[in-house]
């Protein structure tokens, strides 16, 4: 116990982690001098902080943990596995249990005629692959030409160079010399911000057509994909009016061009249905999961492909691609007692039909609230923008961010962990969070926009 530093005090704890730990998206000077927050244990909805604080995880993690935290099935799935086979890679035609009884599961919960998985250790991977992977398709079919993958400004695809070209995060971008070569943007479908005049409606189909107009820009005989969230979840959880994704499945119809719908978040019912391309009508070539599939109790991703696709790679020689962790027999042993858990429970049901529900009537409360502009929420995630001006969707004239941020900092004093991007407010709470449990999010969350109120006026 007295190596994983549990007993230390939290200054000592900040104190090492400023002086060894680099953390993702974090400002390093800043976090070092205020100290990191500290989170030591969680039990299902709930985590407990160094000082012993509880705070109600609004987030699931990095929205991951749908099944909540703490549950001991998978800590003796894991523990099993490690005795049995801790570890053997599946390159060059090795297999092994797990990973053979996991791709089966997955075959079977996907949408109809999406039974092969390639595997990886989360979604950037995944989502790396599936770049390697459409190029390889097309070659296989004799056109190499088609290359190009169209993406959406704002979306995020994870943060390997791949993954982060793909993704449309303009900060992203400005670090490193990205996007890589053939990846293109087209503009996002969030109406709130971007929709001027136009009806929802209308702008869906706007936003929609612009991907057609690239592909006529750029040439169909260039475009090996199209790659998009169903509700974009780091870009502030932005539901795309009705109108949009039918457009874009009749567009990929349309041209010769595959459609790679990243589940990552939505996956494993955070929508309402087991993945949101069944619940919004889409049907994609390949699904990028990660995340949920295991609940975040260990590292997982993969892409889940059509048989069609799966077909065209397998005839096509060699796929020189693969990472060693790729089925790894611990996180497959980990995803198959999650999803074990998550269908007996039946939890997708429970969010589809009861929690759901009340989590949206709920956070439809707070679109009264002085600050709050537009509530929006797809099954178990949410987002609330928040303006000075309701009618002309005005933005702060503070810079963006700077509302949110305070936002956030109220939630957590207050005992709630809600993100923010830019000004909008963001929820995805493990899916087995309860009707009493909503009640308190939302308490916290109303009482922490009442003090932001206070500081914006
Ligand atoms: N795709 C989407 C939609 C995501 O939200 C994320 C992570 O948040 C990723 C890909 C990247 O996954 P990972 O962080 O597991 O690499």
């Amino acid at each position: 116990m007295n190596v994983l530093r549990n007993h230390l005090p939290t200054a000592d704890l900040q104190r090492l982690d400023a002086a060894h730990h680099m953390h993702p998206f974090s400002d390093g000077d800043e976090l070092n001098a205020k100290g990191a927050r500290v989170i030591t244990s969680a039990k299902g909805v709930m985590l407990t902080d160094s000082d012993g604080a509880e705070m109600l995880d609004g987030m699931a993690g990095l929205w991951c943990c749908n099944m909540g935290h703490g549950r001991r099935e998978m800590a003796d799935a894991a523990h099993a596995q490690m005795l049995q086979l801790s570890y053997y890679n599946t390159f060059f035609q090795t297999s092994h249990p797990p990973v053979i009884a996991l791709s089966e599961k997955l075959a079977e919960l996907a949408p109809e005629g999406m039974n092969h998985v390639f595997y990886a250790s989360g979604g950037s991977e995944a989502n790396d692959t599936n770049i390697r992977l459409v190029r390889h398709y097309w070659a296989a079919k004799g056109k190499p030409g088609k290359k190009v993958i169209i993406a959406r400004k704002n979306g995020y695809h994870g943060s390997t160079m791949g993954g982060a070209s793909l993704g449309g995060m303009s900060a992203m971008h400005a670090q490193g010399g990205l996007p890589i070569p053939d990846i293109a943007h087209i503009d996002q479908p969030y109406w709130w911000g971007e929709g001027g005049d136009m009806t929802p409606e209308e702008f869906g189909l706007a936003r929609a057509r612009q991907l057609e107009e690239k592909i006529a820009e750029l040439g169909e005989d260039r475009i090996a994909a199209f790659i998009a969230e169903p509700v974009q979840g780091a870009g502030g959880v932005i539901v795309p009016p009705e109108t949009y994704w039918p457009e874009i499945q009749r567009i990929c119809d349309a041209h010769e061009i595959l459609l790679i719908v990243d589940e990552v978040i939505t996956g494993f019912g955070r929508t309402g249905t087991m993945f949101a391309s069944e619940g919004m009508g889409i049907r994609p070539d390949i699904i990028t999961v990660a995340k949920g599939l295991s609940s975040g109790y260990a590292p997982i991703g993969g892409s889940i492909l059509s048989d069609e696709v799966a077909e065209t790679i397998n005839a096509g020689g060699d796929f020189n691609h693969g990472y060693t962790y790729s089925g790894h027999p611990v996180s497959c042993a980990v995803a198959l007692e999650n999803l074990r858990l998550m269908v007996e429970e039946k939890v997708v049901e429970t969010v589809a039909a009861d929690t759901g529900p009340y989590l949206a009537e709920q956070w439809g409360t707070l679109a009264d609230h002085p600050l709050v502009g537009q509530v929006e929420i797809k099954g178990m995630m949410a987002g609330l923008v928040m303006t000075p001006d309701k009618a002309s969707r005005a933005a702060f004239s503070t810079p963006a961010g700077y509302v949110g941020l305070k936002c956030r900092e109220h939630c957590f004093a207050g005992g709630l962990v809600m993100r923010h991007v830019g000004d909008r407010m963001i929820i995805s709470p493990p899916l087995v969070i309860t009707r009493s449990e909503i009640d308190l999010l939302i308490t916290r969350a109303r009482a922490a926009l009442d003090a932001t109120l206070v500081d914006v006026q």
